[in-house]
């Protein structure tokens, strides 16, 4: 019950519109210190709450020291990455602020300039900003922020990623007055992060909430081994009939297998959106829109284009290609089984995949469903041995001969053609399903799953 939290009562009764009854894990953490004053870093996923973790106690912060007063001065600054999470964040900042008289702004790129001035001169309460822009309009002397009292840093793993470390740290030198600030990241970042840690917040309480082993809870993780992209794209179409899901979101590596796999979509007459940093801020807001109103169902996307996305009845997300960490997978699959609502998350993994994938698992701590679906079938259905990691084995790294270039073969013996066992070869390795629905189950009692 959020009545638990010393919040003021018009929160509370936003809190109540929204219908939020139970605090999600890292509201339950997070909301009491802050309210307290403490400096925070919190890593928590996106869609475990962290906005709310946050906005609540600023606005409590704001609201006790009288927010009907006329103020002249920008008293709380929210930093984060991209403008999609900045608009989320706005609304969300707007949804608790609705019964007081709390003012918010938002300043990121790609929106007029002189528009965003005239913002400014109005000095909203809650400034919601990416760092890039509003350091543009700080040095052109259209604001002050040396009345901030609270700063909050969202997705700062994600800034730094982007290339904003010296950006936001100028912009927390502004905020020299300030009370409290929040570091909010999904992951435990490098160096980078530490940094910024170290010279941003004061004697920081460290709450890690979401460990990853515990993500996703309401999501079921699957992979299909394919053999490759051509196969993929069927596998694609398949899951897009067959499935049922309200919108499906499916990432690809790279812009260039984004356009060919949208371009595959839209010639089998799929109604699907696409974003990628290729396209401009008025296609990226359409897109996005669209698929909030329910206008199109299916998006094609790059990573950094769908950081920070947050479209409600999310739940099917297919990894064309396999993201090339563990983060970034849980920032991925981080948009499905939001608060509590069920999702599936399906990976496509070609032969050079295995390796990364059960690294991902390791790294999770989970062992995904294995799945096939008939009449897709690869030949690949993974490799023949497994190392207790849950790697291939026997598959010796091949050596470059320097004279000439080429690939040599190692001492390992030579290993039959992949064609000469394709339809036999589950090995120890996976067994398919007949209906493509139920998990594989092995041969034998392989290596031990990764754990
Ligand atoms: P976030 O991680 O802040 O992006 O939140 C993910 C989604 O969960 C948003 O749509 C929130 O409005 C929603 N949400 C956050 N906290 C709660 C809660 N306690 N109960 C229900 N929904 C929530």
């Amino acid at each position: 019950m959020f009545a638990q939290f010393a919040l003021h009562e018009r929160l509370l009764k936003a809190v109540a519109e929204l219908k939020f009854i139970e605090p999600t894990p890292v509201q339950l953490t997070a909301i009491p210190p802050a309210l307290e004053g403490r400096d925070l870093q919190v890593t928590a996923q996106t869609g475990s709450g962290k906005t709310a973790a946050f906005v609540l106690p600023l606005l409590n912060r704001l609201l006790g020291d009288g927010a009907s007063q006329a103020r002249s001065d920008v008293r709380s600054l929210i930093l984060l990455p991209t403008r999609e999470l900045a608009q989320q964040t706005l609304k969300e900042v707007e949804r608790f602020s609705q019964f007081t008289f709390i003012k918010s702004g938002l300043i990121t790129g790609g929106e007029d300039f002189k528009v965003q001035a005239a913002l400014l001169r109005k000095c909203p309460d809650v400034l919601i900003a990416t760092p890039g822009r509003l350091l543009e309009h700080l040095n052109a002397g259209h604001l002050k922020l040396n009345q901030v009292e609270v700063l909050v840093l969202d997705e700062a793993d994600r800034m730094l990623d982007m290339g904003f470390a010296e950006d936001v740290k100028r912009l927390a030198d502004e905020c020299a007055q300030r009370q409290q600030t929040m570091l909010f990241s999904a992951t435990n970042g490098g160096s980078g992060l530490r940094e910024m840690v170290a010279s941003v917040l004061r004697e920081p309480l460290h709450l890690q909430i979401n460990r990853v082993s515990e993500l996703n809870e309401g999501t079921r993780q699957q992979v299909i081994t394919a053999d490759d992209n051509a196969h993929k794209e069927r596998l694609v179409e398949w899951l897009l009939a067959n499935e049922t899901y309200q919108k499906a979101i499916i990432f690809t590596n790279t812009r260039a297998q984004a356009d060919r796999l949208y371009g595959h979509l839209v010639a089998s007459q799929h109604k699907v959106f696409i974003l990628h940093g290729d396209k401009d801020h008025k296609e990226r807001k359409q897109a996005i829109e669209r698929m909030k109103q329910g206008g199109a169902k299916i998006l094609v996307a790059t990573d950094v284009a769908a950081r920070g996305l947050d479209v409600e009845g999310l739940d099917l997300v297919i990894n064309f290609d396999l993201p090339r960490s563990g983060d970034e997978y849980v920032h991925r699959i981080g948009r499905t089984g939001r608060a509590g609502a069920e999702g599936l998350a399906i990976s496509l993994i070609c032969h050079g995949d295995w390796n990364l994938m059960s690294s991902i698992e390791r790294y999770l701590k989970q062992r995904f469903e294995r799945r096939n679906i008939q009449g897709l079938k690869a030949h690949y259905q993974g490799p023949k041995k497994l190392k207790a990691s849950g790697k291939a084995a026997g598959v010796k790294k091949k050596k470059t001969d320097k004279k000439d270039g080429k690939k040599t073969a190692s001492k390992a013996p030579a290993r039959r053609k992949p064609s000469a066992d394709k339809a036999k070869s589950s090995g120890p390795s996976l067994v398919g399903n007949t209906d493509g629905t139920a998990p594989l189950k092995r041969r034998k009692p392989a290596a031990p799953a990764a754990e």
